[in-house]
């Protein structure tokens, strides 16, 4: 069975867009990899100085994978600062990486349009995912398209290495660009995002969801008039998460007109609490038992860290690090 790789940063409060474009995408792929699943904390750093909040929020990653379904029987769930080697993979590989094309890539420039600080960490930020790819063997990276570069340069780094030590030293990831429910649009209807601040939170109770489902912005037409769902947020959730009968339905109910928009968020906050209040209950219950928790994540790194020897042990000996 071929390994896949996926992390999340532990950066902000879970929300649906993090849920339909990478969480659930990527608890789904139990089925067909052996998955490992991390916790970014380290890559957080770059943008994270409270303590104690990186901590609850990398403990709310792990059992939002858990609450989605991630087996940790099956799969491996870990700490990204809990297997060590990776910074010293990542060392190696940042020996090979031109300083030109790090000023290029996709989280530096982010950095800067989002006026947050460009520290050596976000410049190493590209370099430090190549290690976490690399150094478990990973043979598909699933990721969303804002990420592709990324795997790239693992991609890259990883040829690279292989010329300079010999073949097999790492393995060449394959990029899968995820099929996606597109960008899932917020309580404005631009990308839901922490840093816009209209996001819907995964995880609070039915009644601050459907508070939160009724404010999603909408134009001013009346009832009686027919609106085009194409440009709805409320409709584009809808069809994120709703059967493919349900979505035609919905549109058509949208062109005839004689539907208000609050019925249409009604049956938005509907569909969204039949999916989430089974998850909702384990997501409570694992932050209820942390310690239960940190026992899956100690596992996990235990696990991963077998991986990860293999790799940097070999890496070490053809760099001549030894
Ligand atoms: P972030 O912490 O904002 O970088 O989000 C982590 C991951 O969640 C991204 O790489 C995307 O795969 C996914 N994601 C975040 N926001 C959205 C959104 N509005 N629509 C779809 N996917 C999203």
């Amino acid at each position: 069975m071929r390994r896949a790789l996926t992390g999340i940063k532990p950066s902000g409060t879970i929300h649906l867009g993090n849920w339909l474009g990478a969480l659930g995408p990527a608890v789904a792929l139990q089925q067909e990899f052996e998955t490992f699943y991390f916790v970014a904390d380290l890559h957080a750093l770059t943008s994270m100085t409270d303590r104690d909040r990186l901590v609850a929020l990398s403990r709310e990653v792990a059992a939002s994978f858990l609450a989605l379904g991630l087996d940790p029987e099956r799969s491996v769930l870990f700490r990204q600062s809990a297997v060590p080697e990776v910074c010293e993979l990542a060392w190696i590989l940042g020996c090979a990486m031109p300083a030109g094309q790090m000023e290029r890539m996709h989280a530096v420039k982010a950095a800067k349009e989002g006026g947050l600080e460009v520290n050596v960490g976000t410049w190493y930020y590209p370099v430090l995912m190549s290690a976490d790819i690399l150094l478990y063997d990973s043979a598909v990276v699933p990721v969303g398209q804002d990420q592709r570069q990324h795997v790239e340069l693992a991609r890259d780094l990883a040829e690279k290495l292989n010329h300079r030590y010999g073949e097999g030293s790492l393995v060449v990831p394959e990029v899968l660009v995820r099929e996606t429910v597109g960008t899932v649009p917020g309580l404005d209807g631009r990308k839901m995002s922490k840093s816009y601040g209209n996001q819907i939170d995964l995880w609070q109770p039915a009644a601050r969801l459907k508070k939160q489902v009724m404010r999603i912005v909408t134009d001013s037409k009346g009832v009686d008039e027919p609106k085009d769902p194409d440009t709805c947020p409320v409709f584009l959730l809808y069809r994120a998460v709703a059967s493919p009968a349900e979505v035609a339905a919905l549109a058509r109910r949208y062109t005839a007109g004689g539907m208000g928009y609050g019925e249409a968020k009604l049956a938005l906050f509907e569909v969204l609490e039949r999916q989430l209040e089974t998850p909702r209950q384990r997501f409570e219950e694992w932050m209820a038992h942390p310690a239960r928790l940190d026992e899956v994540l100690a596992d996990g790194a235990r696990r991963a860290r077998i991986a990860a020897q293999t790799t940097i042990e070999r890496v070490r000996a053809r760099a001549g690090l030894r």
